[in-house]
C-alpha cells in the first residue's frame, strides 16, 4: 500500500520522496509513504489555524456528535487498519495486538465524546457573579511514538478536538501508515483543516514544535526527545503534555502465590512485547518465593507463541525496529556478562525479522543496564530482595516515575505501599491497567500533564474567568 505522508485541509497531498516502511517481521516492506517535508508541515499548521475559529465556534454538543462519528469510522475500518498496523508495527492481530488496539481506539473515542467541559460558578450573589469557562487553545500538535501508534494518536486527537482545538498530528517514521490511513478516513466526517497529519523524516518534528501558531504540544515518546520538544516550545511558551519513558518497578511480597500471579506479572511486563510505556520493567521478588515466581513465569512463557503477527495464533510479534532489537540484545548480553542468570530466551530467534524471545533473567541487580535503563522490549530483569524498605528504595531510585505495582494477598497493606511509590499510577496485583476515565501521566523524568477523563480533557483548554 502507498499512502500520502501529508493530509492537509481535508486532502491527501502528492509528492515527497518515497519511504519504504519496514515490516519488522521481515520480507516485503509494510508499505510506502510519500514523505512530508517542511513545506507540508507549514501548510498543515496553516490549515489547522485557518480551521480553528469555525471549529471552536461550534457547540460542544456538535463537536461531540462528530467525535462519535469518528468512533463509527474507526469501528467500520478496524480490520483494515489492524492489518496495516500489524504490517508496520509487528504486533499480532490477536491477543493484546492490533485488533485490541483498534478496539481501544474506538472505545477511547466514544468515551471522550461523552465528556463535558464544565462552567464553574465561584460566586453568585449580590456582591459578585464570577464564572470560570474553558476555552480551546488553538492548534494542538500531536507527536506519537511507534509502540501504540493508533491508540496514542487517538488519545491526543480526540480530546483536543472535543475541546474545540484543531490538530496537526505527526506519527513516528517507523509506523506512519496506520495513522495516515486513519486520518484520511476521518476526513469523511471532520471539516477540512480540523485534523491534519504529516509523516516523514524526524526533521519535520522541530519545524512543527517551534511553529509560533502551535498553541500546545501533546508529545508521547522518549524522555530525551521530550526534553528537546520542551526546549523548542520554550521561545513561544507553548503548553505541553509530555508522556515520556518509564522504568516501572513491581514488588512482589512474600505472601503471594507464584502460580496465581504469574499471568498478571507476565502481561504486566510483556504487553506489546514489553514495548509499552507503563509496562513492568523491573521485577523485585522476595527471597522466600523468588524461585517459585521465576519458575512460574518461565512456565507461562512456554505457552506464548512468538511469531509473525499476521498468523492468527501468534500472541507476540517481533520487536518493532532494528535499533530497539539491538538495544534489547545488548542489555541481555551485558546482564549475562555481569552475573545475571538466563531463565529463558536470551538469543535472537532468527535473522529474518526482529524476532526476540521472551527473556527472563534472574540474579539481576541495580547497576546492571538491564535494570537501570528502560529496555522497552521482551527482556525482564528479576531482582531478589529480603528487606522491603530496600526494595521500595530501589524502586524509587531512578529518575523516571511512570507506573509501579505491589503484589500481595493483603490488598490494604499493598495499597499503603503503593502510596510510597514515586510514580503517576500505582497498581495493586496488576500492572499497566489504563482506562479512558482514569487520569494517566508521569512524574519526574516521565513527564508532566495527564491524559484521559476530565482531567486529561481540561489540559486542552485554558481557563477564562468572567467577573460580571
Ligand atoms: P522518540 O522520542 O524517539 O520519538 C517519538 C516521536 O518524536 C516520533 O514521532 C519522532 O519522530 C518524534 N521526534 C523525534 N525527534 C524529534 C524532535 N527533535 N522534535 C519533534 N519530534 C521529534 O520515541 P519512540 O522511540 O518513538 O518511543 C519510545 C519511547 O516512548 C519510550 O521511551 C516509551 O517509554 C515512550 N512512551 C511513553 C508513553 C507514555 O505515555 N508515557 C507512551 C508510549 C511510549
Amino acid at each position: 500500500m502507498q499512502l500520502s505522508g501529508a493530509v492537509i485541509d481535508g486532502a491527501p497531498q502528492s509528492g515527497g520522496d518515497l519511504l519504504e516502511i519496514v515490516n519488522p517481521a521481515g520480507g516485503d516492506a509494510a508499505g510506502t509513504l510519500s514523505a512530508a517535508g517542511e513545506a507540508d508541515a507549514l501548510a498543515a499548521v496553516a490549515a489547522a489555524r485557518a480551521a480553528f475559529p469555525a471549529w471552536a465556534a461550534r457547540s460542544p454538543e456538535e463537536r461531540a456528535v462528530l467525535v462519535n462519528r469518528c468512533a463509527d469510522i474507526i469501528e467500520a475500518n478496524a480490520e483494515e487498519l489492524a492489518r496495516l498496523l500489524t504490517l508496520e508495527q509487528g504486533k499480532p492481530l490477536n491477543g493484546m495486538g492490533s485488533r485490541f488496539e483498534l478496539g481501544g481506539a474506538a472505545a477511547w473515542t466514544r468515551y471522550t465524546a461523552s465528556l463535558k467541559l464544565p462552567v464553574d460558578t465561584i460566586q453568585d450573589d449580590a456582591q459578585a457573579h464570577i464564572t470560570v469557562h474553558r476555552k480551546p487553545l488553538g492548534v494542538v500538535l500531536s507527536i506519537t511514538p511507534w509502540n501504540w501508534p493508533v491508540m496514542i494518536g487517538i488519545w491526543h486527537i480526540m480530546p483536543a478536538l472535543l475541546a474545540g482545538n484543531t490538530v496537526v498530528t505527526k506519527p513516528s517514521p517507523y509506523t506512519p501508515l496506520s495513522t495516515m490511513r486513519l486520518v484520511q478516513l476521518l476526513q469523511d466526517v471532520l471539516p477540512p483543516g480540523v485534523l491534519n497529519a504529516v509523516a516523514g523524516h524526524d526533521a519535520i518534528g522541530p519545524v512543527l514544535t517551534a511553529h509560533p501558531d502551535v498553541a500546545k504540544i501533546c508529545f508521547t515518546g522518549s524522555t530525551r526527545t521530550g526534553s528537546a520538544v520542551m526546549a523548542s516550545a520554550a521561545p513561544t511558551l507553548k503548553r505541553l503534555t509530555l508522556e515520556l519513558g518509564g522504568n516501572d518497578a513491581g514488588i512482589v511480597l512474600p505472601d503471594c502465590d507464584p502460580a496465581a500471579i504469574a499471568e498478571g506479572l507476565f502481561w504486566g511486563a510483556l504487553i506489546n512485547n514489553g514495548q509499552t510505556c507503563a509496562a513492568l520493567k523491573r521485577l523485585y521478588v522476595h527471597d522466600s518465593i523468588y524461585d517459585g515466581v521465576c519458575n512460574a513465569l518461565v512456565d507461562f512463557a512456554a505457552g506464548v507463541k512468538v511469531g509473525n503477527g499476521l498468523e492468527e495464533d501468534s500472541i507476540l510479534g517481533p520487536i518493532q525496529n532494528r535499533m530497539q532489537f539491538e538495544k534489547v540484545s545488548r542489555l541481555v548480553e551485558e546482564a549475562k556478562g555481569s552475573g545475571a542468570r538466563l531463565l529463558c530466551g536470551g538469543e535472537a530467534i532468527s535473522n529474518s525479522g526482529y524476532f526476540y524471545p521472551v527473556t527472563f533473567m534472574a540474579n539481576c541487580e541495580k547497576g546492571m543496564a538491564l535494570v537501570d535503563e528502560e529496555q522497552f522490549g521482551p527482556a525482564l530483569p528479576i531482582i531478589r530482595y529480603t528487606d522491603l524498605d530496600d526494595a521500595l528504595e530501589q524502586a524509587n531510585a531512578l529518575d523516571v516515575g511512570l507506573g509501579g505495582s505491589i503484589w500481595s494477598a493483603d490488598t490494604a497493606r499493598a495499597r499503603d505501599l503503593a502510596m510510597q511509590l514515586e510514580c503517576g499510577s500505582a497498581w495493586v496485583n496488576k500492572h499497566g491497567a489504563i482506562r479512558p476515565d482514569v487520569p494517566f501521566g508521569g512524574v519526574k523524568a516521565s513527564g508532566f500533564g495527564v491524559e484521559f477523563g476530565h482531567y486529561g480533557l481540561e489540559e486542552f483548554s485554558s481557563l477564562h474567568v468572567i467577573h460580571d
